[in-house]
């Protein structure tokens, strides 16, 4: 695998990275104690190491070269558990030094309730078998304080995973109206472009812009205009098919992609919409708020700007012919 290759996984495959740190780590902490244990001729200790040394380093190699992340880190978090366990029961007071940063690892690498799940099992497993050899205040504190150690880190986990999912929603929607901006669009038109590549899958875009909203602005205020903006956008979304997107592209521009087999599908696609606003939509006055649309079909081989240019046109078509109108390139 060529460098750059190594570098483009590592960006883009978050939990490989973290597993790769991970692993790079772990390797390194644990090797001196395994090559001292060698030494000594410690065989059992040697042993413990040298398998959780060879489990961290297999699991590792196998997510590189098969791509799996998901079955790897399920398998190294549970691993990781058993070992750490037998760890405590083999090397007593160095074991039970490695049991929490095993732990904590876990949350790194699957979900937060598997992590906690295995925490709880390993502590049980130590309890029943009477393996902390300690009086039992030593041992009531190391069960207490790796509980609280695990729950800690689940909360922050917690709130890890809330505080990314709100990210992932400001990233990828707009803020006035709550549809999908126009960052999730590229993403969208280059996911289309590649299901019709593959699976044939026919979709065309339609691009709609608000006719004569400067002067709802002017008139109104913009406050108006911003009504105006969520109503539209509400009313799209619910008069698309649950697998077509809507998406804000700026200002009063909206883009309604479909999966559609041909032009006069796009058509009425278009039709119900351009009519849908100007029965659904007033402005403060009470008059109607139309919309033109301009459209196009993907055609074999084409690229995305160029298939967005030809709806883009329409548009301009549409808007040139008169406004409240849909036009639907026919050349498909
Ligand atoms: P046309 O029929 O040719 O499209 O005329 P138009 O007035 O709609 O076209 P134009 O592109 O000149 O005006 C678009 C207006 O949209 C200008 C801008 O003030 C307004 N606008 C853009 N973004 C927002 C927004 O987020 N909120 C509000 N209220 N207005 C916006
Ligand atoms: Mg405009
Ligand atoms: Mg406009």
């Amino acid at each position: 695998m060529k460098l750059h290759a190594i570098r483009y996984r590592l960006r883009n495959d978050f939990q490989l990275a973290v597993m790769t740190l991970f692993a790079a780590i772990a390797l390194l902490g644990i090797t001196p104690g395994t090559v001292l244990r060698a030494i000594n001729g410690q065989r059992l200790p040697f042993a413990v190491d040298f398998t959780i040394q060879a489990g961290i380093l297999g699991s590792i190699l196998h997510m590189w070269l098969s791509g799996d992340t998901r079955r790897a880190s399920l398998f190294l978090a549970y691993f990781l558990g058993v070992m750490a366990t037998i760890a405590v029961h083999i090397l007593g007071a160095a074991g039970e030094f490695w049991f929490y940063p095993a732990m904590v690892a876990n949350f790194f690498l699957v979900d937060r309730r598997h992590a906690l799940a295995i925490a709880l099992a390993g502590l049980t497993a130590l309890l029943l078998t009477g393996t902390v050899d300690r009086p039992p205040t030593e041992a009531a504190a190391f069960f207490i304080s790796v509980i609280v150690c695990a729950l800690l880190t689940y909360t922050f986990s917690y709130r890890t995973a809330m505080q990314r999912k709100q990210l992932e929603t400001l990233a990828s929607h707009d803020e006035l109206t709550g549809i999908f901006n126009r960052r999730t669009l590229v993403d969208e038109l280059d996911r289309a472009q590649l299901t019709f590549e593959r699976d044939h899958h026919r979709c065309g875009i339609l691009m709609l812009d608000i006719d004569h909203f400067k002067q709802i602005n002017d008139r109104y205020g913009h406050l108006a205009g911003d009504k105006v903006l969520i109503e539209l956008a509400s009313l799209l979304e619910r008069n698309v098919r649950k697998n077509d997107r809507v998406f804000r592209y700026g200002g009063e521009e909206f883009v309604v992609l479909a999966l559609l087999p041909n032009h006069d599908g796009l058509v009425s696609v278009a039709e119900k919409l351009r009519g849908r606003v100007e029965q659904g939509i007033h402005g403060p006055d009470g008059r109607p708020i139309t919309i033109s649309l301009g459209g196009a079909i993907l055609r074999p081989g084409e690229s995305i700007e160029a298939w967005f240019a030809r709806a883009d046109t329409s548009l301009y078509v549409a808007k040139n012919s008169g406004r409240n109108r849909a036009v639907v390139d026919p050349d498909n």
